[in-house]
C-alpha cells in the first residue's frame, strides 16, 4: 500500500476547504489516463464545490471525448485567450500525468509565470520540482488510481460520483490495457472495485473506449502489420513507420495509431516495439517493450523524450529512413539486454 506523507495530505484538506478557482492541466497529447484523471478530479473538485477547469495543451482522440465533462475541457492551442486567462486566475493548479514541464510543451512559460499552488499527481518515475505539493508514486497503475488513492487518503471518496468514477475508471483501464500489464498490485483491482461500487458500466466504458473505431483505422492497422512491420528476430525488435501519406490514405483522425505499438509484442520473441509518425515537422516515436528493457531509456537518451520503464515516447527531427537507421544502430547496441529481457 502506497503511503503518503500524512502533512501533505494535511496541506491539501486545507487548501481544498474553501472555494477556489483551480485549472488541472495535463500533459501534450493527453492519453486515456491524462483525460481520464483529469476529468476525475474535475467532478470531484466540483462536488467539493470549487469552480474548476480542465486544460489541455491541445486535441485528443474521439474515443476520449464521450467521457463525462468532456464538455468543460479547454484546448489551449484552439483557446489561446481563455487557457492564458484561466491560468493566470487560478488559485490552484493541478498538474496530472506528467514529470516535466516539457511535457507540457507551449504552456511551459505561461505555466511558469503562474502565482497558483501547484500540486502535483502522478506515476512518472524523477518528478521534476515545479509543484508545491508532490503526490507521486511509479508504482501505482496509473495517474487515475492515484488520484483514487489521494482522495481516499483525504477521506472524500463520497465526493466521487458515478461521472468521476467512469473517468477514473477509464484511465486505469487504458493505462494498464485492460488491466493486463502494470497492474500486479492488488491494490489497483481495489481501487476498480471502489469506483464499481458507484455505479459505473464497464461494458459501455470498455466499448466507449475501443469498439469507436472507424472502418479506415482498422484498414491502416491491417497495412502496418501486413505491409510495414519490420521484424528483427536476432535483436528481438520490431518497427513499423508510417508516412503522413500513408496516413491519409486511411484517413487518418488523430487516435487512429493508438495501441499500433503493442501489436508486435504479441509475436513470440519480441520484447521491443517501436511505432514512428511521421508528422509535419518532425517524427513521432512510441516505444513498448517487455521485461527489463528499458524502453524510457531508448526515449530519453536517443529521442528527447522519456515515459515508464516499458512505455515510453520521444520525437526526432530525423527523417523516417534515417530514424529507422539510429534505431537499427541502437539494437546493435543494446543487443544483449534485448536478448536479456527476462
Ligand atoms: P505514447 O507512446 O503512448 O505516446 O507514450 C507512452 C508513454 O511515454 C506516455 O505515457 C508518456 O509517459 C511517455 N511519453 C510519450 N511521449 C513522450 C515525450 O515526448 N516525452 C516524455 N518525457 N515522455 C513521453
Ligand atoms: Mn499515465
Amino acid at each position: 500500500m502506497i503511503e503518503f506523507n500524512q502533512a501533505d495530505i494535511s496541506t491539501l484538506n486545507l487548501l481544498l476547504k474553501n472555494k477556489k478557482k483551480i485549472a488541472i492541466l495535463t500533459h501534450v497529447n493527453p492519453d486515456g489516463d491524462a483525460i481520464g484523471s483529469s476529468l476525475g478530479v474535475f467532478h470531484f473538485l466540483n462536488n467539493l464545490g470549487h469552480d474548476v477547469t480542465v486544460i489541455t495543451p491541445n486535441e485528443y482522440p474521439l474515443f476520449l471525448q464521450w467521457l463525462p465533462g468532456n464538455k468543460n475541457v479547454l484546448v489551449y492551442s484552439k483557446n489561446k485567450s481563455k487557457g492564458k486567462k484561466v491560468l493566470h486566475e487560478a488559485e490552484l493548479i493541478f498538474t496530472l500525468d506528467f514529470n516535466h514541464v516539457e511535457r507540457i510543451d507551449w504552456l511551459k512559460k505561461i505555466f511558469s509565470e503562474t502565482k497558483a499552488k501547484k500540486i502535483l499527481i502522478d506515476h512518472h518515475p524523477n518528478p521534476e520540482n515545479f509543484a508545491d505539493l508532490k503526490f507521486s508514486d511509479t508504482n501505482v497503475s496509473s495517474t487515475a488510481e492515484l488520484v483514487y488513492l489521494v482522495i481516499k487518503k483525504l477521506n472524500k471518496t463520497d465526493k466521487i460520483d458515478v461521472n468521476a468514477a467512469t473517468c477514473l475508471y477509464t484511465g486505469i483501464m487504458t493505462d494498464t490495457g485492460c488491466f493486463n500489464y502494470n497492474c500486479s498490485n492488488p491494490d489497483t483491482f481495489k481501487t476498480a472495485a471502489g469506483l464499481i461500487e458507484k455505479g459505473i458500466n464497464i461494458n459501455i466504458i470498455n466499448s466507449s473506449v475501443y469498439d469507436n473505431y472507424s472502418a479506415d483505422r482498422m484498414k491502416l492497422m491491417g497495412y502496418s502489420l501486413h505491409e510495414k512491420m519490420q521484424l528483427y528476430p536476432e535483436y528481438n525488435s520490431a518497427v513499423i513507420a508510417l508516412s503522413q501519406k500513408e496516413m491519409q490514405q486511411f484517413n487518418f483522425e488523430s487516435g487512429d495509431t493508438e495501441g499500433f505499438v503493442n501489436l508486435p509484442l504479441s509475436i513470440k520473441g519480441i520484447v521491443f516495439s517501436v511505432l514512428l509518425l511521421e508528422k509535419k515537422d518532425h517524427v513521432k516515436l512510441s516505444f513498448r517493450s517487455q521485461g527489463n528493457f528499458p524502453a524510457n531509456e531508448i526515449a530519453a537518451n536517443y529521442f528527447e523524450g522519456g515515459g515508464h520503464l516499458n512505455a515510453a515516447g520521444g520525437k526526432t527531427k530525423l527523417s523516417l529512413e534515417e530514424a529507422i537507421a539510429k534505431l537499427e544502430e541502437l539494437f546493435k547496441q543494446y543487443k544483449d539486454n534485448l536478448q536479456n529481457a527476462f
